[in-house]
């Protein structure tokens, strides 16, 4: 049976301000489609909400996130709310892909383009599918303990499914990030321009939340038309189309798994990510 118990928590720090919580710490806030579509509808009601300005996306326990759950499976659990996908039991790589455009694409456009400001509040790991609850947002406060990775190449594909990341740290860090699999510090991630604070874990809420109380003093429209200005700018660059083709090559790299190992990603991806991480303990 599905478990739908509630993996996300609102609350409301501070006037004009709601603050959305990654609640399944237990499972280092593994990304499973409850808690993608619970996240969507709590940043639809504050969205939707006037008496909220600014959207503060944190998460319980040590780390923000450790990506997508693969063990769940690939289920979309209501009506799909970012396309008019269907067909997601196909055989193939069909079904999956419809999965993929509704529930990790999809989602991650809809979320960046909510006409409000948006801020990651972000400790601990960032894995992979983790990213993609970050990148999508506008601003980024990490705490001194967050990294930032990103190692599927190890699975036989490019990367995440949202594939942002010549922008978010530049085409040669990007390419070095893929192909190594190793993490970046919030420091070296401040450095490329990907994060805009860095601060003590232990201050991590509270300076998050008065960086958004300053920008809750202004006015809604100000606040939406800067945003959108901005991703309109980075769209007249390519990125959507850069993204649309790097998501078809992802699922070139999951048909491609599929036919040679029978399932969507190259099984001994999850050994290289070991060892990759053991030499990172070490030094190595
Ligand atoms: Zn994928």
């Amino acid at each position: 049976m599905t478990d739908t118990a509630q993996r996300i928590r609102r609350e409301d720090p501070a006037p004009g301000v709601a603050r959305i919580v990654l609640a399944r710490p237990k499972k280092r806030n593994a990304q499973d489609p409850e808690l993608l579509y619970q996240l969507d509808t709590a940043l639809m009601e504050a969205a939707s909400d006037s008496s909220v300005k600014v959207i503060i996306l944190a998460a319980d326990g040590p780390d923000f996130s450790s990506g997508h759950d693969l063990a769940a499976g690939f289920y979309v659990p209501c009506a799909p709310v970012a396309s008019m996908e269907g067909g997601f039991d196909a055989p193939g790589v069909e079904g999956h892909l419809a999965f993929e455009h509704e529930t990790y694409l999809g989602l991650c456009r809809r979320w960046r383009s909510l006409p409000k400001p948006t801020i990651a509040e972000v400790q601990g790991r960032v894995i992979a599918g983790g990213l993609m609850l970050i990148w999508p947002l506008d601003l980024i406060v990490a705490a001194d303990d967050a990294t930032f990775s990103d190692p599927v190449s190890a699975f036989g594909v490019n990367g995440v499914e949202y594939f942002v990341h010549p922008w978010e740290v530049g085409a040669r860090k990007a390419k070095e990030m893929l192909f190594t699999g190793e993490p970046l510090t919030a420091r070296e991630a401040h450095s490329l321009g990907m994060v805009n604070r860095v601060v003590p874990v232990e201050e991590l809420a509270e300076r998050t939340l008065d960086l958004a109380r300053r920008i809750a003093a202004r006015p809604a429209l100000g606040l939406r038309l800067a945003k959108e200005s901005v991703n309109t700018a980075v769209d007249a660059q390519g990125q959507p189309a850069a993204i649309d083709h790097a998501f078809a090559l992802h699922n070139l790299g999951h048909a491609n798994n599929l036919a040679r190992h029978g399932q969507l990603i190259d099984p001994e991806g999850r050994a290289i990510v070991r060892a990759a991480a053991r030499n990172n303990r070490t030094g190595g």
